[in-house]
Parts: structure tokens; sequence; C-alpha cells
């Protein structure tokens, strides 16, 4: 089988940033996945599960309720390693046309308090599965990062 694309990218160069990590037509449409990547590939400590699911709700909840943007989100969910998650949204996107959304996404996550949408045992197949206080570290990280981005960090090294 063919190495797929997202296993080419050079992991060793790459940094934390806000990537666009591919596009795919769809008959006349153009649906952009997006690379969030929040800690450095191999090496630094990757997030762990339970923030990362939590994240996921938050994220998804946020995401899907904005009022611009809400019916052009097609996926978000977090990459296997642990190191970030996709974004997937309809249309021919570059990073700084959802820049706002996405910090707008992690701020919320960031300061988020209370219980988390979606965590009972109805909404979700593992609920108590949730750090709340470790996914608003990570919020907060990431939003930083995405205060301060340079072009460097929106496009993949090459
Ligand atoms: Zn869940």
């Amino acid at each position: 089988m063919k190495k797929i694309t997202s296993f080419t990218i050079d992991h060793l160069k790459l940094e934390p940033g806000f990537y666009v990590s591919r596009k795919d037509r769809i008959g006349a449409e153009t649906v952009t996945t997006f690379d969030l990547r929040l800690t450095k590939p191999n090496g630094e400590p990757v997030m762990n599960t339970a923030e990362v699911h939590t994240m996921e709700h938050l994220a998804a909840t946020y995401l899907r309720n904005d009022p611009q943007w809400g019916e052009k989100v097609i996926y978000f969910g977090p990459m296997g390693c642990r190191t970030g998650f996709y974004l997937l949204l309809a249309g021919d996107l570059e990073p700084q046309d959802a820049l706002e959304l996405v910090k707008g996404c992690f701020r919320f996550i960031r300061d988020y308090q209370g219980d988390v949408p979606g965590a009972s045992a109805r909404d979700c197949g593992n609920y108590q599965d949730m750090n709340l206080l470790m996914a608003n570290y990570w919020g907060a990280r990431y939003t930083q990062l995405l205060e301060h981005i340079d072009e460097a960090h929106m496009v993949y090294p090459q």
C-alpha cells in the first residue's frame, strides 16, 4: 500500500502551529483539513487521552455553534499520536481564514468551567474519561501560540 500524505510530512522538523494538512475535492466542493499541532512531535510530552477527550467535546460544541462557521464544520477530532487535532471545514481555505475561529475555540477551552457538554452515559461512549483542568491548560497554551503565530508556523516545513 502507498504511504498516505500525512505520513510524508517530516515530523522531525514539525513544530507546534496551525497548518493546512490537505484539501480534498468532493464533487464541486473542497474540504480543507487543518492540522492543529499543539506539541512538538517526538520532542515533548503528548496530551493524555482524558484531556484530549474533554477538548474534543468542548471544541465540537463551540465550533458547531459558531454563527459564521457552524454549518461548514465537517469534523473535529484528535490525532492518534495525541500531538494535535484535525479540523475539517467546507471550503478551499488557508489558516488565516480560520484563525479567529480556532482562537475563539481555544479561548473557550481555556476558560471553560462546569459540566463538560455531552459528558454523560447517554451522550458519550466513555463519559468518565475527562480532565477539564488539563484541557484548560492546553487551551491556554495553544491560545498563546495562536496569538503570536507567524507565517512559518502556518506552512508545513519542506
Ligand atoms: Zn465523548
